[in-house]
């Protein structure tokens, strides 16, 4: 029997204001533990939260960066439930009026195809504090220095239909807050991460299976994991005869796994209702405007713009796209490399990212500038060494602050230009191998390759292959 997959997700995203949503109290990650909650996140008696209008300004600008309806009037709610990292006993967050609502945006799935994902709502709402398990043998400790950090929850229509997609989706979302510079999206340290919502049905079928919440998903790679499991899981229950049990579950990264949480029916009654204590929320629309204005080239439309002005490839483009940083950093390359766009796409897209990976650092960190880089792709370009010597410089340049001209000299890479000189290098090659001159004159035509491998052998790489191909081609006539 065939099946198919719905998914839903509920991202959490940490906006990057100085001071809390409701306090003035800081939200500077991995200070010592409760030295950042003050009286308003510990929800003392009398407090009053002020709400922090950064918040809500960056809040609108995702709105307005998914196309989404920005409520003119929005209503904080309280959402109630018990929890020990939760001092005031609610969570104050947005229910039937939040602020941002009926958005898109476009993901390329493997196969190059696009799919527009709506994206239900998006809400402001504080954070809530940390249960600590580690270093507490048989009890667990609060830090409260997160209560109270903003957030915005953005909830997905249950449109995805693979673990893939999900997490194209959620790269996207990434990649937009970063581009906004409303979040750092650290997803180690927690400012992104995200509940997937799966369930499976009968291909064909037009009624939703019953679901399961996978909570608090903080990588990529837990997503796509949690939520295959997910679906096998569920198909092997409904096999077997069996039902999906709506339920919140949790993922296990060590044995890759998810296990039940609670039930429905163990779930909470939040009793949401309007926090007497908050005035809704006005947006008048000269603000709007304003933010609108404001909104940087986002990853679309700089793809777009890859595509047409540096005649890069969609693929290219996208990749090139995926963070602000590394756009800059192409377009400064382009700059500085005689404009070569190309070629640069290649080399970032390539030797950069290979080596960045390798030492785990992002692009800002890169030992190799974006100046540094156009120079040598300058060197290319010009034909003063192969794009195969340019590897050997750029490992040079990696570790050294050495100039792609300086390492150039000191190696003496300089391609030989000297035809004559290489004219006598070729002539000598063909002579030496006659076994192969013969082969190839009866129509091996691969052997074409082996004189050229010897002449870049006799000159350690330094000819000019374009030059080599054309010498070898003239001496090597019937
Ligand atoms: P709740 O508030 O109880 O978490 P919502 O109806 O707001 O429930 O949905 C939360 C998320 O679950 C949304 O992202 C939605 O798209 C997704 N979702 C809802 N129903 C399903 C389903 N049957 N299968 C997969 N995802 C679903
Ligand atoms: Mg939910």
């Amino acid at each position: 029997m065939s099946w198919e997959t719905v998914i839903g997700l509920e991202i959490h995203v940490q906006l990057n204001t100085h001071s809390k949503i409701f306090s003035a109290a800081s939200t500077a990650y991995g200070a010592q533990a409760n030295t950042q909650a003050c009286a308003v996140d510990l929800g003392l008696p009398g407090v009053l939260p002020v709400l922090n209008a950064a918040a809500v300004r960056k809040a609108i600008q995702f709105g307005l960066a998914i196309n989404a309806k920005i409520a003119d009037q929005s209503i904080f709610a309280r959402k109630n439930y018990f929890y020990p990292d939760l001092p005031k006993g609610y969570q104050i967050s947005q229910y039937e009026l939040p602020i941002v609502e009926h958005g898109q945006l476009e993901i390329v799935l493997e196969d190059g195809s696009r799919k527009v994902v709506g994206i239900t709502r998006a809400h402001l709402e504080e954070d809530a504090g940390k249960s600590l398990h580690e270093d507490f043998e048989g009890m667990t400790g609060i830090d409260l220095n997160r209560a109270g950090t903003p957030l915005i929850e953005i909830v997905s229509e249950p449109e995805m239909s693979s673990a893939k997609e999900a997490v194209a989706y959620m790269k996207k979302i990434h990649s937009i807050v970063r581009y906004l510079e409303i979040s750092d999206g650290n997803m180690q340290e927690g400012s992104f991460r995200c509940d997937a919502n799966v369930s499976v049905r009968k291909q064909g079928a037009t009624e939703f299976g019953t679901r399961t919440e996978t909570k608090n998903l903080n990588s990529f790679r837990f997503v796509e994991r949690a939520i295959n499991y997910e679906i096998e899981r569920q198909i092997d229950v409904l096999e077997s005869g069996g039902e999906v049990v709506q339920e919140t579950r949790l993922y296990d990264a060590d044995d890759d796994s998810t296990r039940s949480m609670r039930s429905k029916e163990e779930a909470n009654d939040y009793r949401y209702f309007p926090d007497p204590d908050l005035l809704p929320v006005k947006i008048e629309a000269e603000l709007l405007e304003e933010l609108r204005a404001a909104l940087p080239e986002l990853p679309d439309a700089k793809q777009q713009r890859f595509c047409s002005e540096y005649g890069l490839s969609e693929d290219d483009a996208r990749q090139l796209t995926v963070s602000k940083d590394i756009a800059t950093y192409f377009e400064q390359v382009v700059k500085h490399g005689n404009g070569q766009a190309k070629l640069a796409a290649n080399w970032v897209l390539g030797e950069v990212s290979a080596a960045l990976n390798q030492a785990a650092i992002g692009i800002e960190q890169s030992p190799v500038d974006a100046n540094r880089l156009g120079l040598l792709i300058t060197r290319i370009d010009d034909n003063t060494i192969s794009g195969k010597i340019a590897k050997e410089v750029f490992q040079a340049m990696w570790t050294s602050e050495s100039s792609a001209d300086e390492i150039i000299e000191q190696k003496g890479l300089r391609q030989i230009s000297d035809t004559s000189e290489l004219d006598a290098i070729v002539s000598k090659v063909v002579e030496e191998n006659p076994k192969q001159v013969e082969q190839y004159l009866s129509g091996k035509d691969k052997v074409f390759g082996f004189f050229v491998g010897k002449v870049m052998q006799a000159t350690k790489g330094k000819a000019n292959p374009k030059q080599v191909n054309e010498l070898l081609k003239k001496k090597l006539v019937k």
